[in-house]
């Protein structure tokens, strides 16, 4: 392997997709210890938990230590026995740090989640940018730049930054095909957002990201009084409260997480079903980072996203109203269109993913998407386009959707009489659609380019150089129709459920012995009497329950039912370390519960 013998790289590899091995195993196989560079010192913490648990001499170097607990490591370090050492950026750029690392022996740097070293990127981080001096420091020790998400722009910005320039990209697969890509149209969402949890959902812990910490409140209020076990999350709340909410999130089964956009990276639990979008994200590198958090594990799980003209005209107002340069706006319209285009394409929504981040997909339909499973239809639009561009035209291309709409249709509102809206040639042209197909129409004019939000005036739409060529009837306009109310999936549910389960097997290798999780094949007792067991064993030694053992792994049990350790050592999962360690709980558990 290339990092082995001693090259830099940059590996790109979505999360799930082994990525930590990727320097995990040169690590162990080189002389010395390996400086695993992270943001986020949750995650060190339960990474170095898994790494001890499966027997490497793992270590951590963050402010959470001690003094004397970081000069335990730091002596460790030199005397050469430590494996891994996973250390904060700001604490490996001081002084007293990159001394250390000059004494000791390094197999190699691994840069994690190196996207933060983009300004343009959504996790920006400036002490990512200072990490080029490893290059110059430690010019003999390989540099690993990992990511799980990045575009074309993101990745040469790495390799820029990070001074990999000659060195080779390792290009993983971003798809992750047991996830369910959903976008729908945003009505109610928040009874949407109800109705998609009870119909498939039930039990099962989600993350539902909102823009607003107002909107994270009042979501997790409303879904907890359906019944719905929903905890807030967002920068508001005190550090204890999110540590909190945080905590059982992870700890506890089904518990689903409202949070802002500051949730999320980091936090490695593998059994999240489902990740709702309330509101739409920046761009499709946000999206997918966020939705990549749902089924870790493998099995099946859902990506679903309302979303509505609303949306697109808030993110950009949002980006007209930042203070960044005027480059850092066009790439972030840019990045937003490309968003607004995934959630508008008929096509298959998979193939659009993957072929963003440069990946060609070898087929047009992936069979788990909304599109694919219930393929919309669509329409050519041109007269009803060439209606609305018209009536935005006489009306001053001063109004927003709601009034425009009401000019079409005929309303005689207040609004239209008073700007005597109501005399126009287009009062009442577009009474053949209602309200809501209106707005279907006009959001995927603005999404097809020929209307777009006014920077100046909130909410008010006016029409672009392409607005022409619809209008002279020189450009068609083909549009999807509205879907009905609710989720498209639901009709097909049953149906795919078998495809879904044979495409998730495929993906993880060792899943395909382990029935499905929805299958009560009386073996329902023993996995209760496991999970039981593996939260009270997660809390006596204080670490996540995946830790010590993922849901694939109890169920491999419960359908194996095994009674030597054998006979468990074949179980997915269950490496040598684990059976010392669990071995005869697990057996004993088995025994009574099979007696
Ligand atoms: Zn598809």
């Amino acid at each position: 392997m290339h990092v082995t013998g001693g090259g830099d790289c940059l590996v790109l590899m979505p999360t799930g997709g082994g990525k930590s091995l990727c320097y995990q195993l040169p690590s162990l196989l080189r002389e010395g210890c390996g400086i695993v560079v992270s943001p986020l010192i949750a995650l060190m913490r339960d990474q170095v938990e898994g790494l001890l648990d499966a027997g490497v001499k793992a270590a951590v170097l963050n402010s959470s230590l001690s003094w004397e607990e970081a000069s335990s490591v730091e002596q460790r370090l030199l005397a050469g026995d430590l494996d891994l050492l996973y250390i904060a950026p700001e604490r490996l750029l001081t002084p007293r740090c990159l001394d250390l690392l000059e004494r000791a022996q390094l197999a190699l740097f691994a840069i994690d989640e190196a996207h933060c070293v983009s300004q343009w990127g959504h996790d920006f981080r400036p002490e990512y940018i200072e990490l080029s001096m490893l290059a110059e420091r430690f010019p003999n020790v390989p540099r690993i730049a990992l990511t799980a998400t990045a575009d074309e722009l993101t990745r040469s910005e790495i390799v820029t930054r990070l001074k990999l320039d000659d060195s080779p990209r390792f290009i993983a697969s971003f798809d992750r095909p047991n996830i369910r890509y959903e976008i729908i149209e945003k009505q109610n969402a928040r009874s949407q957002l109800q109705a998609f949890i009870a119909e498939r959902h039930v039990g099962d812990a989600g993350i539902v990201y909102c823009l607003s910490r107002a909107k994270v409140d009042e979501t997790a209020a409303s879904l907890a009084s359906a019944g719905i076990p929903a905890l807030a999350y967002h920068a508001g709340l005190n550090a204890t409260v999110r540590a909190r909410h945080q905590d059982r999130f992870i700890n506890e089964d089904g518990v689903v997480i409202v949070a802002t956009i500051a949730f999320g990276m980091g936090i490695d639990k593998p059994d999240v079903r489902f990740v709702a979008h309330l509101d739409l994200p920046k761009s499709i590198e946000a999206y997918y980072q966020e939705t990549g958090r749902a089924g870790r594990d493998g099995k099946p799980a859902d990506a679903w996203m309302t979303y509505g003209l609303a949306d697109i005209v808030q993110q950009r107002r949002m980006i007209d109203q930042s203070t960044g340069k005027d480059a850092y706006k066009r790439v972030s319209v840019g990045k937003l269109d490309a968003l607004v285009g995934l959630c508008e394409t008929a096509g298959c929504r998979r193939v659009r993913l993957l072929d963003y981040f440069g990946e060609a997909s070898g087929d047009p339909n992936c069979g788990n998407c909304d599109n694919c499973l219930s393929p919309p239809r669509v329409w050519d639009g041109t007269v009803v386009a060439q209606k609305a561009l018209s009536c935005v035209y006489r009306t001053g291309q001063r109004f927003g959707a709601g009034h425009l709409i009401d000019v079409l249709i005929g309303n005689s509102t207040e609004r239209v009489t008073q700007y005597r809206h109501d005399q126009l040639s287009v009062f009442g042209v577009g009474a053949e659609l209602n309200d809501k197909q209106w707005r279907t129409v006009m959001r995927q004019l603005v999404s097809l380019g020929h209307l777009q939000p006014d920077s100046e005036a909130y909410g008010a739409l006016k029409l672009t150089a392409s607005a022409r060529g619809v209008l002279k009837g020189e450009t068609k306009a083909i549009l999807r129709e509205a879907t009905a109310a609710g989720s498209t999936c639901k009709r097909v549910v049953k149906a795919k459920t078998a495809k879904r389960a044979a495409t998730s097997s495929s993906a993880s290798p060792g899943s395909s012995l382990v029935p499905d999780s929805h299958d009560k094949s009386g073996n329902a007792g023993l996995l209760s009497a496991l999970r039981v067991w593996r939260t009270g064993m997660a809390r006596k030694r204080g670490v996540p329950a995946y830790v010590i053992f993922h849901d694939a792994t109890l169920e491999g049990i419960a359908s194996s039912r095994p009674k030597t350790h054998d006979q468990l050592r074949v179980v997915a999962g269950i490496g040598d370390k684990k059976l010392e360690r669990y071995g005869d709980a697990l057996l004993l558990l088995v025994r009574s519960e099979v007696d």
